[in-house]
């Protein structure tokens, strides 16, 4: 129990990559704060986790809204005395052609991407410098963070800025003991993905199966899709390191799609 006595924060929790990560660091003992747009489907996975021994509370959080991630920080604070590790990740996914790309489309990407990993790293960091006990901080970035592909304007944009926010995280957090990394998964089978895939055929002119074979997992070294076990204990990894040699890090798990 790695993590027993420690509050984990992880944002798009409620499905996916986030709700993963949030049953393994529940079962490596952390108490989780199950933070989502979707309050139904949080309170879902938090009563989940604890029907299974875990420690989780579920909480209404839109990253894009300061408000609501102010409230939703300090609602945690309240209630279980602090914060740990914040996982920011909730993220959405809207592929087009960057001629067709809406800038309102545009503006969405980079408000949930970009100005949620900043305005929950925001709230939560001063809890971690008052309790100074440090803390990590983990973004939820991707092979994008690196790589580019066609028709990902705006998320390859907002997944390379994450590199940026988390270097800065790490050098400001550094001496305070808060560290600051960077998860970088390959394709993962949530519902991210599964809605992407008849959309990138529609947009390519090629069909479902070439999408997953051609483009998604053309460049990884066996053909197969990064498991959400492999990201999720990527994560906990990250929220047991305690020490600041592994800061400022970005750490990709993608079948060695992209290779650093
Ligand atoms: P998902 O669609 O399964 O889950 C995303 C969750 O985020 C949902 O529960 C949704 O309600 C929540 N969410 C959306 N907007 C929100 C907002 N404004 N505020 C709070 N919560 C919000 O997606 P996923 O595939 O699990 O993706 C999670 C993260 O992992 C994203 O940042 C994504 O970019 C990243 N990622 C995914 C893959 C992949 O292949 N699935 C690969 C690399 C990175």
């Amino acid at each position: 129990m790695a993590l027993n006595d420690k509050v984990a924060l992880v944002t798009g929790a409620a499905s996916g990559i986030g709700e993963q990560c949030a049953r393994k660091l529940a079962s490596d003992g952390a108490t989780v704060v199950i933070a989502d747009l979707n309050l139904a489907n949080a309170q879902n996975v938090a009563e989940d986790i604890v029907a299974n021994d875990g420690k989780a509370v579920a909480v209404a959080m839109d990253v894009t809204s300061e408000e609501a991630v102010n409230a939703g920080v300090a609602d945690t604070v309240n209630q279980l005395g602090g914060i740990d590790v914040l996982v920011s990740n909730a993220g959405i996914q809207i592929v087009n052609r960057i001629e067709d790309y809406a800038f309102s489309d545009w503006k969405k990407m980079l408000a949930i991407h970009l100005d949620g990993a900043f305005l929950t790293t925001k709230a939560v960091i001063k809890h971690m410098y008052a309790s100074n006990k440090g803390g990590a901080v983990i973004y939820m970035g991707s092979v994008h963070s690196h790589e580019a592909s066609q028709l990902k304007s705006a998320y390859v944009t907002a997944k390379h800025g994450l590199l940026g926010l988390a270097r800065v995280v790490a050098k400001e957090g550094g001496p305070r003991g808060v560290r600051a990394n960077v998860v970088c998964p390959g394709f993962v089978r949530t519902p991210l993905v599964n809605k992407q895939i008849p959309e990138q055929a529609k947009a390519l002119g090629i069909s479902e199966q070439q999408v997953v074979k051609d483009v998604m997992l053309k460049e990884t070294v066996d053909g197969e899709f990064t498991s959400l076990a492999d990201v999720a204990n990527t994560v906990a990894f990250l929220a047991g390191f305690e020490s600041n040699a592994l800061t400022g890090q970005s750490i990709v798990v993608s079948h060695g799609w992209f290779m650093q």
